[in-house]
């Protein structure tokens, strides 16, 4: 199957709404703003407040990419939904629903019949994206021009993804497969916030007024509930050093032990780290798989299974398992990482 295949952009547009296509047979249905005021309509105006909603509170659920195929309903609210964030008026729910998408997509890509993926982050890199990409030999698959890769890469805390750290050959980079959707996931997390942008200011029609307001009260609750949090976080630098250590690993994109992992994840939530925010943590990992980690960080918390919340491992169990620093001499006879804390000035303290 090439993208030359009708078949192949048939379920490329069905999979994808921000393809030209799929604008375009949207476009063939002749929908106007106007028209999902008209009776029989609420349920494709509720699909669209609703994926608005759940981007702007949940980020990406453990729901998202079952890999059912979205019903013609949710095609059609789809622009509807790009609609009411440009209604919103807010660059950070701009922001925040092209985060979510991008990265519901990148999850959809990994739905894709092993057979067929090439071709499509192909496709999406080449033709929505304007990447200049060539396809290459297993078990580098694409080469991407340095430019394109240092534009979507900045982002990317991993040494690996450093310029510096790659193979350069004639002004391309040789990319393996999750590397290139790494890639792809940050161009189309940019692509999607433009297109939002672009848009400009659309006034609310007055139909869709108790709409907008319940995402701007949406809105707000996450926002203030983002500021609560930051005011309870404990800063970096006062984090226990096994836990500044075990950090430092992961975004290296070495090697962290179950147990490791483990014991950072309840680190964070014991500390007040919301499940979203640890999970942007894990993602800087190559080998990420939100599903899964998110299901990990929920049973953590408490959030599944028996309920019950996992606390931070003690001191003398993260010893047995070698990851305490120094043997603890830095951290003054605490029993658990909880109990660090560290004064201003850099002396440690109990
Ligand atoms: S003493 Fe406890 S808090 Fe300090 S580094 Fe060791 S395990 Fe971590």
């Amino acid at each position: 199957m090439t993208y030359s295949d009708p078949y192949f952009i048939e379920r490329l547009m069905m999979e994808f709404p921000f393809l030209q296509q799929m604008r375009e047979y949207i476009g063939s249905f002749g929908i106007r703003l106007e028209d999902f005021a008209e009776p029989g309509m609420e349920r494709l105006v509720e699909k669209a407040v609703s994926r608005v909603e759940q981007a702007l509170v949940h980020g990406v659920r453990a729901s998202y990419g079952t890999g059912a195929k979205p019903s013609e309903e949710e095609i059609l609210s789809y622009p509807l939904s790009i609609a009411l964030v440009a209604m919103l008026e807010d660059s950070y729910a701009t922001r925040r629903f092209a985060t979510v998408e991008a990265e519901r997509y990148s999850r959809l890509f990994e739905k894709i019949d092993p057979g067929n993926v090439r071709d499509v982050l192909y496709f999406v890199a080449r033709e929505v994206l304007r990447m200049d990409v060539k396809l290459s030999n297993p078990p580098y698959e694409f080469r991407i021009h340095f430019t394109d890769y240092l534009r979507y890469s900045v982002k990317l805390n991993e040494p690996r993804f450093k310029l510096v750290n790659r193979i350069m050959d004639r002004g391309y980079v040789p990319l393996r497969r999750p590397e290139m959707l790494t890639i792809i996931k940050n161009a189309l997390e940019e692509y999607i916030e433009e297109r939002l942008r672009s848009i400009g200011r659309i006034p609310t029609p007055d139909f869709l007024k108790p709409h907008v307001e319940r995402l701007r009260n949406a809105l707000e609750t996450r926002r203030w509930r983002e500021t609560e949090q930051a005011r309870s976080k404990i800063p970096l630098e006062s984090w226990p050093p096994c836990m500044q250590a075990l950090r430092q690993r992961l975004l290296a994109g070495e090697h962290v032990s179950h147990f490791g992992n483990f014991t950072l994840a309840a680190y964070l939530i014991n500390i007040g780290w919301e499940t979203e925010q640890i999970l942007q943590l894990y993602a800087q990992r190559g080998d990420f798989d939100e599903r899964i980690a998110r299901y990990q960080i929920e049973h953590i918390a408490g959030k599944r299974g028996g309920g019950t919340r996992y606390t931070t491992p003690s001191c003398r169990t993260i010893q047995t398992h070698g990851l305490c620093i120094e043997e603890g001499r830095l951290c003054g006879g605490i029993k658990n990482p909880l109990q660090y804390r560290r004064k201003p000035g850099g002396k440690e303290k109990r």
